[in-house]
C-alpha cells in the first residue's frame, strides 16, 4: 500500500469519484482544508519550518512599515480613530514591530485599533502572544466580517497563499488546467473543453503566446473588496509579495518545505504550495473599481526610500559584535538581488482612496518619507 498523506487520500478518492480537479481546488484544499490544510494546524515560520518571511528576517521590516503607516495616517487627514488591519499575519510579527515603532507618535498610536484576518487557529494564538500588550486586537475569518471605518490594511505575503487557476493554449483556445489520476499518481491534466471568451480577457502579450504556454490568475474579489473598502471609507492598503510587475504567461505553481522548492503534486497539505503574484492585475483589478493604485515597486527600493540604512545603522551602535552582523545579513537579505535576497523578487503595490495622489515610497517621482 503506498503512502499518501490523509489529504492525499482523500483528494483521490474526490478524483475517482467526480473526475480531475482545477488547479485552483486543489490548491485551496491544500492550503486551507480544515482537517489537513497545511496552515491550520502548524506554524510553517522560521528556521525550524518551511519558510522564512520578511518581518521574521529583521524587526526593521516592521517599524519601516509601521512609519510607512503613519505617513499615510497623515495623509488621511489624522482621523480619531483607524483601523489597522491585516490580512494573513503569521506570527504577528510585523504587526508588533509596526506598532512598537509608531509609539513615537502617541496621536497615531492612541488611534489605532488592530484586526487581523486569520485562517489559522495555531497562528491566531501565536499573533495572540505576540500582541499581548495592543490596547484592542480582534480576528476575523475575512476582511468582509472586519467594522467600517478608515482603515490601513497590510498583507505581506498573503496574496501568493490564495488558489490561482491554471490555463493551458491549445489549438481550440485556452482549456482549465487539473489535476489527475494517471498512471495511480496525481499529475497535470487538461480540461476537454475550451474556457468560453477566455481569450478577450488577456493582455496582448499572453494573447500570443504558443501552444502549451500557461497563464494563471486569481479571482479578483479579495482586491477588488479591499479597493471598494478604500474608496467608500478611506485608507489605504500596502500589498507585498513575490511576484511580477506585467502579466506574463509561465507556471509559477510550486510547494516549499523545508526552505527548498518540492513537487506541488507530492505530500498534499504537509507542504506551502504559492504561485508568483500578478501585481499588474492587482492594480487594474483596484483601479475599475475606483481606487487609486501606486506602484508596483520593488521592495528594496521601497525600503530604501524608507530609509532603513539609516535604521540599520541605529540599530548597530547599541549591538553586540554577533548582533551587528546579524543586522548588516538582514539588510541584504531583505534589500539584495536575488537568489539570496528579497530586494527585487519581492514587490510592494499600494491601493488607497482616490483623493491620496501619493503614498510613501511608492511612487518613481518622491523620495518618501525619511526614517
Ligand atoms: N504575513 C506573515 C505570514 C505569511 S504566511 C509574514 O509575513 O510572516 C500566510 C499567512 O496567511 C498565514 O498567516 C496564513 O495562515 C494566512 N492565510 C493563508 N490563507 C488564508 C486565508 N484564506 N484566509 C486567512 N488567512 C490566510
Amino acid at each position: 500500500m503506498p503512502d499518501y498523506s490523509p489529504l492525499e487520500t482523500m483528494i483521490r478518492k474526490q478524483i475517482a469519484a467526480s473526475g480531475p480537479m482545477p488547479v485552483s481546488r486543489y490548491m485551496q484544499l491544500c492550503l486551507t482544508h480544515p482537517d489537513y490544510g497545511y496552515y491550520l494546524k502548524r506554524d510553517p515560520l522560521g528556521r525550524g519550518g518551511d519558510f522564512i518571511t520578511a518581518p521574521e528576517v529583521s524587526q526593521m521590516f516592521g517599524e519601516l512599515v509601521g512609519l510607512w503607516a503613519a505617513s499615510v495616517w497623515n495623509a488621511m487627514g489624522m482621523p480619531h480613530e483607524v483601523k489597522f488591519i491585516e490580512l494573513g499575519p503569521g506570527r504577528g510579527t510585523m504587526m508588533a514591530d509596526a506598532l512598537r515603532a509608531v509609539r513615537i507618535l502617541p496621536a497615531f498610536h492612541e488611534a489605532i485599533s488592530v484586526h487581523l484576518v486569520e485562517a489559522s487557529p495555531t497562528l491566531r494564538e501565536k499573533q495572540r502572544e505576540k500582541l499581548a500588550e495592543a490596547a484592542y486586537v480582534e480576528w476575523y475569518d475575512s476582511i468582509d466580517d472586519v467594522p467600517e471605518g478608515p482603515a490601513i490594511i497590510l498583507a505581506n505575503e498573503f496574496f501568493d497563499a490564495m488558489p490561482i487557476h491554471q490555463a493551458v493554449k491549445q489549438d481550440g483556445g485556452w482549456h482549465e488546467r487539473t489535476i489527475e489520476i494517471d498512471d495511480d499518481i496525481l499529475a497535470y491534466g487538461i480540461a476537454k473543453d475550451p474556457i468560453p471568451r477566455f481569450e478577450v480577457l488577456l493582455p496582448p502579450v499572453v494573447r500570443a503566446a504558443p501552444n502549451g504556454a500557461i497563464f494563471e490568475w486569481r479571482p479578483d474579489n479579495e482586491i477588488m473588496t479591499i479597493a471598494r473598502r478604500l474608496r467608500d471609507q478611506g485608507g489605504a492598503a500596502l500589498i507585498i509579495d513575490y511576484g511580477h510587475l506585467r502579466s506574463d504567461a509561465g507556471d509559477t505553481f510550486q510547494a516549499v518545505a523545508k526552505h527548498a522548492f518540492a513537487n506541488p503534486l507530492k505530500n498534499a497539505g504537509l507542504a506551502d504550495v504559492t504561485a508568483h503574484v500578478d501585481f499588474q492585475a492587482l492594480s487594474r483589478a483596484a483601479e475599475d473599481v475606483g481606487a487609486r493604485a501606486h506602484g508596483p515597486v520593488e521592495q528594496g527600493a521601497f525600503l530604501n526610500r524608507l530609509g532603513i540604512e539609516n535604521r540599520a545603522q541605529a540599530l548597530m551602535k547599541g549591538a553586540t559584535e554577533d548582533g551587528q552582523k546579524l543586522i548588516t545579513a538582514g539588510l541584504a537579505r531583505l534589500t539584495g538581488p536575488s537568489p539570496e535576497g528579497m530586494g527585487s523578487l519581492f514587490k510592494v503595490l499600494g491601493v488607497s482612496h482616490p483623493s491620496i495622489e501619493t503614498l510613501a515610497a511608492l511612487s518613481d517621482h518622491m523620495p518618501g518619507v525619511r526614517a
